[in-house]
């Protein structure tokens, strides 16, 4: 056995369960004591302040440099009594990853007395060194400059002895440089849109929030064997490796009970998030072995955004501790069910109702089926953006490709619900006649609180579920930073919204029509037309890629091509409309993307390059030449090759080579795929070349190294192997 494999291997088993010391006081008793929220301020600052700051925090109120210079105050104060000695702005520059850069509190003063220090300036404002942050050329370096500004929105916390400030991250020029940036604003556009249609129903209220809910899926491998492999080290997923005799078939690791040593880990991450602030819920295992998941509850979107980034933080982190590496990629090991982030995304009033709950009442069944219709109707319009929302190279594996369900976007909504739908889409044209009214209100009051209790009607293959009182977008890939996709579907439901207040409005106003007939006549419409997105049956069969093509449906499956729509001319009209995102922000991204895009498979091309070069050819020609030698052997004895004794060994030696010699030849081949894409210039030429030209390798050099593990001598192979990564516990 290879040295690394075999030592990899003793290390895991010799891994055991730490040993996790639950707190004295109760969860719900911990639960943010490491974050500056309501609670600390109110003790920490002045009534006056503290009233400024949840302005600011619930209403957007812009924070004079006074009221700064004091919550900084009690900032400082509340942060050094927990142990802090150091401060960072924390933001989510494009990498994908969070960044931050340290400061002391510690500073001399002019006369050179040491103290600690820390005002409203550095508060609100940095300047961290930005030039190595991804900008899509919008910063040239002569103006490296970025700036992150503090969003009191989300609390700043403490983690270790750092306290963490969230931030914004902005260009010297003001374009947005960050994923929040876009989020906040879409946002404030769907607080405005959807707060218009909900006045329709109440004018009581003021404001719309959207909620998240955001699901984590990620597989839990030993620390020491994956550091064995270098396709997990460097690319987060294996690129060879035969599957085992044992993979998933059996279901036994879904919902089973939950292995002690990942127990321990989860925990320990557990405590951590809630101290917090991060509301985590529920745990449990996945389809794939190795494979959890962890949800917390749902809270207001960019605040749960912000969770779900610090929370992957943790989960590398804490994850050393218990000697676990955590893979967020989304398909790490092939034939094995992959990793997403299931949205649960819905809209919550300031009068503390879900917009997408099916109520008791004619009056709020209105009022979600307003909510529920415009959400299908903006899916079905903007499908192709929101497919592009999701796309990267690791989602690729999950959307369309050889063994993931196809790609295409598509709503589901349940038995009942499309009864409803079906009943409104065949009101009669004009005016509901009183008898038209009275049925529709019977049938569907009638029909609607069954939802709540149709559990089993749940259906796991459709990207975007509706699951009772929210949409579930399940199509998000689990390293991603779920701030893009909610920022397009915040974006695509406010402009419904808006283009059906303007339709409702009209009729009112110009057709004398009563409200209640208004919204039903567009509604109506609006069901007719977006009738092609909603598909109730099997997402992942062959048949509907059959049916959804005949829709018109498209079914992208490859990121640099779903990535194009974002740069088509209605979407950077309605970024710019929305005024999420300038044309300029909108290219940039794209670019950003392209480029990344580009890095990871040109990454995951060398490293396969090596692996095999380096590790599977030396150790199948080891092998061969024993063979070779045990032929030799028969020779001696039998005089010449007898076709009976040493014919199956001469058969494998042949094998071999021709398995070495395909590895060559395809390894040379994708070389020089590579080079010739790495000298395009234009980016989309670069993306689809390492798409269509260098991934086809892939398989191809995967399947020939494949075939070798099975062939050669388990003692001298030198890659931990599948069923090690996956079951050894
Ligand atoms: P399942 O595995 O059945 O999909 P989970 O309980 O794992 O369900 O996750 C459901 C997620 O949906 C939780 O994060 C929950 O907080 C969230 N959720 C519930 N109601 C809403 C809502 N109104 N808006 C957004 N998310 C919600
Ligand atoms: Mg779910």
């Amino acid at each position: 056995m290879g040295t690394i494999r075999f030592q990899a291997l003793q290390t895991a088993l010799s891994h055991k369960p730490k040993k996790v010391k639950e707190p004295a006081k109760k969860r719900s008793e911990i639960f943010g004591e490491n974050i500056f929220n309501a609670e600390s301020i109110k003790a920490y600052t002045t009534k006056e302040t503290f009233l400024i700051l949840l302005d600011a925090i619930h209403n957007g109120k812009k924070i004079d440099r006074k009221t700064a210079d004091q919550v900084a105050l009690a900032m400082k104060s509340w942060a050094i009594q927990r142990g802090a000695t150091h401060f960072t702005h924390w933001f989510q520059p494009l990498t994908g990853a969070t960044a931050e850069k340290h400061d002391a509190f510690f500073d001399l003063d002019s006369s050179g007395v040491a103290l600690e220090t820390f005002d409203g300036g550095k508060l609100v404002q940095q300047e961290p060194d930005a030039s190595s942050f991804p900008n899509g050329g919008i910063r040239n370096t002569f103006e490296a400059r970025g700036y992150t500004a503090w969003d009191p929105g989300s609390p700043a916390f403490i983690i270790g002895t750092t306290l963490c400030i969230p931030t914004i991250f902005v260009s010297y020029t003001g374009e947005s440089l960050d994923y929040k940036v876009p989020l906040l604003k879409s946002l404030m556009f769907i607080d405005q849109t959807a707060t218009d249609v909900a006045r329709y129903f109440d004018k009581n209220i003021n404001k719309v929030i959207s909620t998240i809910g955001i699901e984590q899926e990620y597989f839990l491998i030993d620390k020491a064997l994956a550091d064995s492999r270098p396709d997990i080290q460097l690319a987060g997923r294996m690129l060879i490796g035969h599957q085992p005799a044992k993979g998933q078939q059996l279901d036994d690791h879904y919902f089973g009970s939950i292995p002690e040593r990942a127990l321990s880990y989860m925990r320990d991450l557990e405590i951590e998030c809630i101290r917090l602030g991060i509301p985590i819920k529920t745990r449990h295992n996945e389809v794939a072995p190795n494979q959890f998941e962890l949800a917390p509850i749902h809270e207001e979107a960019s605040l749960a955004v912000d969770h779900n980034s610090l929370l992957m933080d943790l989960m590398q982190k804490i994850a050393k501790k218990h000697n676990f590496t955590v893979l967020f990629h989304e398909k790490p090991f092939s034939g094995v069910n992959g990793s997403g982030k299931h949205n649960n995304w819905s809209l919550s009033t300031d009068t503390g109702v879900n917009l997408l709950s099916p109520g008791k009442t004619p009056k709020s069944n209105l009022q979600f089926l307003t909510f529920f219709i415009n959400t299908i109707k903006a899916v079905h319009d903007n499908a192709d953006l929101l497919r592009a929302s999701i796309s990267s190279a690791g989602n690729d594996h999950r959307l369309g490709a050889n063994e993931a369900p196809p790609s295409i976007i598509s709503v589901f909504i349940g038995k009942h619900l499309t009864e409803v739908l079906d009943e409104l889409e065949n009101v009669s044209d004009g005016r509901l006649t009183p008898e038209e009214k009275t049925e529709l209100k019977l049938n569907v009051v009638g029909k609607i609180p069954e939802i709540l209790l149709d559990n089993t009607d749940r259906n796991r293959t459709s990207p975007m579920a509706f699951t009772g009182n929210k949409f579930e977008f399940r199509a998000v890939g689990s390293s991603a930073n779920c701030a893009k996709s909610m920022t397009v579907l915040n974006m695509i439901v406010a402009n419904q919204l808006k283009k059906f207040k303007s339709e409702v409005d009209h009729l009112i106003d110009e057709k004398e029509m009563k409200k209640d007939d208004a919204i039903f006549n567009v509604l109506r419409e609006l069901i007719k037309e977006s009738k092609k997105i909603r598909f109730e049956g099997d997402g992942y069969s062959n048949e509907w890629v059959e049916i959804a093509n005949s829709r018109g449906l498209k079914n992208i499956n490859n990121t640099p091509e779903a990535l194009k729509v974002q740069i088509s001319k209605e979407s950077i009209g309605m970024f710019e409309s929305t005024q999420i995102m300038s044309p300029l922000e909108v290219h940039a991204r794209y670019e950003i993307e392209l480029e990344n895009y580009i890095k990871k498979i040109q990454i995951e091309s060398r490293i396969l390059g090596d692996i095999s070069q380096n590790h599977i050819i030396p150790t199948a020609i080891t092998y061969q030449n024993k063979l070779i030698e045990n032929v030799r052997g028969h020779k001696e004895i039998f005089g010449s090759l007898h076709k009976e004794f040493s014919g199956e060994q001469v058969k494998l030696i042949q094998q071999i080579s021709k398995y070495i010699g395909s590895i060559i030849n395809d390894v040379e081949l994708m070389t020089e795929e590579r080079k010739i894409a790495n000298k395009l210039e234009d980016l989309e030429k670069k993306a689809d070349a390492y798409c269509n030209k260098v991934i086809p390798y892939f398989s191809k050099i995967r399947y020939a190294c494949d075939k070798l593990e099975l062939l050669i001598d388990d003692e001298i192979w030198p890659l931990t192997k599948y069923r090690e990564i996956l079951f050894t516990r």
